[in-house]
């Protein structure tokens, strides 16, 4: 095809997610048709090469291009494309994965249930929560507690359970049953003088008034990301998990660790709840199950709720709950040449070195910048958050747009970073396997694309 029939085809046909619809059709927000990738680097139609420091959406963990998993692949898909996994039957690809999965997962886990992608695997969660506490006479404890910015997918149930106002906007939307609290995010802290210890005392009071409120009989689930993503790049404050964790285990409430960012090496450990020290009835696993080479997420069952699921089937037969696409071969294949490749490669080992590399260079380029309040990240994952006044805690005008103008530069330096949606915030998470050298890359045109817009 031609460029220019594409394009064309591209406005006629295509409806493309999270886009601004209008500006798209209007020919203002041009598309950048993607052709190969390699490594951490991406090329366009055009020939452009760019360094991709979001790994797509922080999902392609091990790096693009590798033959290993393309081959497991074509062979699962010549072997076996397709088989469901509903009851008397299964694949031996998507048993193993599962047992793959729970080897790596943390401890007093017991089953792996798997979906598509993170918002249906979150759909799922919660589904699970009710059907636990309807097996346990307790219909009314319904209620899900989830975090200002967090984010946990865009369907009906979890765009509600998302924090960001962009995805309940005209949708009606949150639904019944999601209650939200604030975030853990220490630079928005109420005070400027409160210290980061206060500042967990100050949340988890927070939290305590709202169970209080609500009432915690009526509660079910609180559910958050253990470093949040999409809301900003915000790592927890010192002691958050612990003492939100206490809270939780007081009033009866169940923990959902949604880890479809952090699960699988992202901060340098294996799962974020081991990392925070969170002790999570369920896990949400996406991503980084597969590096997103095929579509395939997962829910992991801890021991507690996992009794009572099977009891519940005794009494009321199979549980009504289940995608055709559940445990599909092709992403199983995928997710296990995928999870063989993070060990031989010891890709968290290096996402935990190259990443605390990469977080370092960050905070040298521009940390010292005026309108930088901070650099901040975790193993392979990091953000840099842009105000007018750093002293007087002043954020830019949304309308200033200063986070989309400086990844705008940076890509016409041939670096792909995101500016996160809500804030001034620029978001990194590049593949596992980045290089030193790559790193360089990145630290040395963030100061430039810094520089270019805010002087
Ligand atoms: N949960 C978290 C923490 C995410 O970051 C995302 C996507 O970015 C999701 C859930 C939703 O996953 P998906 O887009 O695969 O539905």
């Amino acid at each position: 095809l031609r460029n220019d029939q594409l394009d064309q085809w591209d406005r006629e046909a295509f409806f493309h997610p999270s886009t601004h619809l209008a500006q798209h059709a209007r020919g203002e927000a041009p598309n950048r048709v993607i052709q190969t990738a390699k490594g951490c680097h991406i090329t366009d139609r055009d020939g452009n090469e760019l360094l991709d420091a979001f790994a797509g959406l922080y999902c392609v963990n091990v790096g693009y291009g590798r033959p290993e998993i393309a081959e497991a692949i074509a062979e699962q898909a010549k072997e076996l494309a397709y088989y469901h996994a509903y009851v008397g039957h299964g694949t031996e690809v998507s048993i193993t994965l599962a047992k793959m999965v729970l080897d790596r997962a943390p401890a007093g886990m017991s089953k792996v249930y798997f979906g598509l992608g993170g918002s249906d695997a979150n759909e799922t969660n919660i589904k699970l929560v009710w059907y636990y506490n309807n097996i346990l006479g307790r219909p009314e404890k319904k209620k899900i507690i989830s975090r200002w910015r967090g984010y946990h997918g865009s369907g009906l149930m979890t765009g509600s359970l998302t924090g960001l106002e962009l995805f309940h906007k005209k949708f009606d939307l949150p639904l019944a049953n999601v209650i939200h609290t604030d975030a853990p995010y220490y630079l928005r802290r109420p005070d400027a003088g409160m210290s980061e210890a206060a500042f967990v005392d100050h949340l988890v009071a927070e939290l305590e008034a709202l169970i209080e409120r609500e009432g915690a009989d009526t509660i079910a689930a609180f559910i958050g990301e253990p470093l949040m993503g999409t809301g900003g790049i915000v790592p927890p404050p010192e002691g958050y998990w612990p003492a939100i964790q206490k809270v939780l285990d007081k009033h009866d409430i169940l923990l959902i660790a949604d880890e479809v960012v952090t699960g699988f090496g992202r901060l340098g450990s294996m799962f974020g709840s081991d990392h925070y020290g969170m002790r999570p009835d369920l896990i949400t696993i996406a991503k980084g199950l597969t590096s997103a080479y095929a579509p395939l997420s997962g829910s992991i069952v801890g021991d507690k709720m996992w009794k009572v699921l099977e009891q519940g089937t005794d009494e009321n037969g199979p549980i009504g709950h289940g995608w055709t696409y559940s445990a599909h071969p092709i992403g199983a294949a995928a997710g296990v040449a995928n999870l063989k490749l993070i060990d031989d490669l010891k890709l968290v080992e290096n996402a935990g070195r190259v990443g605390k590399i990469l977080n370092d260079a960050l905070r040298d380029a521009v940390g010292g910048h005026a309108h930088v309040a901070e650099v901040r990240g975790e193993g392979m994952i990091a953000a840099v958050e842009f105000q007018k006044d750093v002293a007087g805690r002043k954020f830019f005008e949304a309308s200033e747009k200063i986070g989309p103008q400086i990844s705008a530069k940076l890509l016409e330096q041939g670096v792909i970073a995101r500016a996160m949606p809500q804030g001034d915030i620029l978001g990194f998470a590049p593949p596992f396997c980045l290089t030193e050298a790559e790193v360089e890359e990145i630290a040395g045109k963030t100061a430039e694309a810094v520089a270019a817009v805010l002087g």
